[in-house]
């Protein structure tokens, strides 16, 4: 326990793993199997920078390893540490488990500040963390491939991918030891976007289901929800602007670092994120009202809050002020288990982070499998599919015209129908169809048992049911 009364990271996913594992019937030595990280990681090493040597501290954790690769994100911040990246570690191993990705679960860190760096310095100490991973496997096709997270993007995967080859100059799969590429280096379209647009799909999901919308004691649809997103990082960025611009939702709060930006009538999220680029925050944004404590903004009204930021924003010290009756985990770990427990009995639906933000990695599980296969997806079928498509309009166009029926096909359906799916299509329609029937599995245990009375308990026993079939099939 912290001097605020909260039990670390770790222990607080420890805490609603073992919430769910109660209600099931698991052999005890299974249920410490699954639980327990298998192997932590910690490298330091330095790097010759500004004239001296810098010495850096990194994590690789393997929380599981009933599938490999064990799959996870590299997170570059300040305060990184072994307790938050077997935290994440965990996270990642029942988020791969509930949407059915065929991965372990891993994550890793650099206790870093990325913004006090050059790009350059920044490639010498990525190349030096990835090259200290890789020659102990921890970083591999088959066993370990990492993706971006937390202060990582595309330029540190491409890094990553390219120290590896240098290493494993005959791997012919050694573009599947890392996720979340620039498409020009072997990555996949809608990677970027994936997180995002998994939290705007898993919404649209809840809101399919009015029962779901009642228990948060909303209605009707997503247009013209109001909705507090704190982070406008890539994830809370994508999925601000697609809840936005594709389903009417209001964006009536950004929070911040330094502060949040309150407008009832909805703020324009692509003016926002310019100012942050070029400002460093959101402080004297013109126009809606600001406030400098910026955490406070949690506690405002409103329809759905979407915390895309740190871990532990909802806690002990705020989570009985949260009016938000909805609550949707993009970031990962931002409810403590304390406050989930507050939040539970005060009636908040929370759709859970294993759940939520799962949109990245089951993007990464495709561009592993494209790597995998040396080829991109649509690439043999698309010309096909068009010219089948082309035959069907001719021809009703044939009997249209024959029979003197004299129907016309309006432009705007052939231009759809005609054209045949590219990547980024396919990539999308893979992850929609992944987050509903992720949501359903949920929701089904979460209504058909009356002692699970939230979404995150279910969405625990689906993933540990999962695992612990895996672990049986082996014999454990
Ligand atoms: N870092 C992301 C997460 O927390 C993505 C992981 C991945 O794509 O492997 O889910």
């Amino acid at each position: 326990m912290s001097v605020t009364g909260e039990p670390s990271f770790r222990q607080s996913v420890d805490l609603m793993f073992n919430r769910a594992a109660s209600m099931m019937d698991l052999p005890p030595g299974l249920e410490e199997k699954i639980r327990v990280c298998n192997a932590t990681y910690t490298v330091r090493f330095g790097v010759r920078l500004r004239g001296e040597i810098r010495t850096f501290t990194g994590y690789r954790s393997v929380h599981s390893e009933h599938f490999e690769p064990a799959k996870g994100g590299i997170r570059y911040a300040p305060n990184v540490n072994q307790d938050e990246v077997e935290a994440l570690a965990a996270l990642m191993t029942y988020k791969c488990a509930l949407v059915e990705a065929p991965f372990g679960g891993s994550k890793g860190g650099l206790c870093i500040d990325p913004r006090q760096y050059e790009e350059h310095e920044l490639e010498q100490i990525t190349r030096r963390f990835a090259y200290e991973l890789i020659k102990r496997d921890m970083i591999n096709p088959a066993q370990n491939v990492p993706a971006p997270d937390m202060g990582t993007g595309e330029k540190e995967m491409a890094i990553i991918a390219d120290q590896y080859a240098r290493m494993n100059t005959t791997d012919i799969n050694g573009k599947a030891c890392v996720t979340g590429k620039p498409p020009h280096a072997g990555g996949i379209r809608g990677r970027v976007e994936a997180t995002g647009r998994g939290v705007q799909y898993a919404l649209q999901e809840f809101f399919r289901h009015p029962e779901d919308v009642a228990a948060a004691g909303l209605g009707g649809s997503l247009d013209g929800k109001r909705i507090i997103v704190q982070g406008l990082g890539n994830v809370g960025y994508h999925a601000a602007k697609f809840l936005s611009e594709e389903d009417g939702a209001k964006i009536v709060g950004i929070i911040e670092r330094d502060g949040a930006l309150l407008d009832p009538e909805g703020l324009d999220v692509e003016a926002v994120k310019n100012h942050i680029a070029r400002t460093g925050g959101v402080d004297m944004f013109p126009g809606p009202r600001y406030i400098k404590d910026g955490v406070k903004a949690l506690e405002e009204e409103c329809d759905i809050l979407i915390p895309a930021a740190l871990e532990g924003v909802i806690n002990l010290q705020n989570a009985a002020n949260i009016k938000a009756p909805l609550i949707i985990e993009a970031a990962n770990g931002p409810v403590t288990a304390g406050a989930d427990e507050i939040l539970r009995k005060k009636g908040t639906v929370i759709i859970p982070d294993l759940y939520a933000n799962a949109g990245g990695v089951t993007v990464s599980y495709f561009e592993w499998v494209k790597n995998l296969s040396h080829i991109r997806f649509g690439r043999m079928q698309r010309r096909q599919e068009e010219s089948r498509h082309q035959l069907i309009v001719n021809e009703l166009e044939r009997l249209s015209a024959d029979t003197g029926i004299g129907w016309q096909l309006t432009p705007n359906f052939k231009e759809k129908y005609l054209r045949g799916a590219d990547e980024l299509e396919l990539v999308r329609s893979g992850l929609d169809d992944t987050m509903r029937s992720a949501y359903q599995s949920m929701r089904e245990v979460w209504h058909s048992r009356n002692d699970v009375t939230d979404l995150r308990t279910a969405g625990f026993m689906v993933s540990i049911g999962r695992v612990a079939a895996s672990y049986r099939a082996k014999g454990l």
